[in-house]
């Protein structure tokens, strides 16, 4: 992609938030711009970087390793995708947060990897609020115990909720969804549980997240949306 389109795809992205927070009469510091460059080349988030993003999100672990020993700007890693086990190691303490823990099991193993580097992980807790089958996460009903649970982790911090919506024709039809995942975060954060903070809600992609930011999203993730289309065979987890 030229600069010149990455340039203004950003610039569009950056209006439409701004657009979004004035409609819901939101301030746009609260709302963190995370650009999705799995599958993407060093050059292009260079152009990023140059262009003034600061925060890159990835669903593999050995990218966002390989990246990170590259890319020698300052800027935040978010780790999106679904984390294996054996993975956690690449990506601690490399990423800043940690948006797709989805068992109780994997904060354990990161517990675990962050002990003996002797760092602190911060994480969000994936949350499956569409009922699909097909989508990892916590339900309403599980998040409870995981968070009794992974709190008590010395050197795990969850800092909030994060979804994947399901990809409809017409996002307003996500926002019953937004608004739900809203909710839960606000309860969640009302009950101050200790080493628990709720200020991270991740939610919002390329064809949702005007909605999202209206229903209270912090951070958002946009893929295609800046970066164009992605090459179909790595496209498996991120459609
Ligand atoms: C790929 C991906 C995104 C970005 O998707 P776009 O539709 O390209 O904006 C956001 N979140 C997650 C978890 C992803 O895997």
């Amino acid at each position: 992609m030229e600069r010149d389109v990455l340039k203004e795809n950003y610039n569009q992205v950056r209006e439409n938030i701004r657009q979004a927070c004035l409609r819901s009469r939101r301030s746009i510091d609260e709302v963190t711009l995370i650009a999705v460059s799995k599958t993407k080349p060093i050059s292009m988030i260079q152009h990023g970087i140059e262009l003034g993003m600061t925060n890159f999100g990835e669903n593999k672990p050995q990218e966002i390793r390989d990246k990170c020993a590259e890319i020698t700007a300052v800027v935040q890693w978010h780790m999106i995708g679904h984390l294996q086990k054996n993975k956690i190691k690449y990506i601690v303490p490399n990423c800043s947060l940690i948006h797709s823990v989805d068992s109780i099991e994997l904060a354990r193993n990161i517990q675990a990897v962050a002990e003996k580097k002797e760092c602190h992980v911060h994480i969000l807790l994936q949350m499956n609020v569409s009922g699909e089958k097909s989508k990892q996460g916590f339900t309403v009903e599980t998040v409870e115990q995981a968070l009794e649970s992974i709190s008590q982790l010395s050197h795990v911090h969850v800092q909030g909720l994060m979804t994947i919506a399901p990809y409809v024709a017409n996002s307003e039809q996500n926002r019953h969804l937004f608004r739900q995942l809203n909710e839960l975060y606000i309860d969640i954060k009302s009950k101050n549980i200790d080493n628990v903070s709720m200020n991270v809600l991740s939610m919002g992609m390329t064809g949702d997240y005007e909605v999202a930011i209206e229903e209270g999203a912090t951070h958002i993730r946009v893929g295609t949306g800046l970066f164009g289309q992605r090459e179909q065979k790595n496209n498996k987890t991120g459609r």
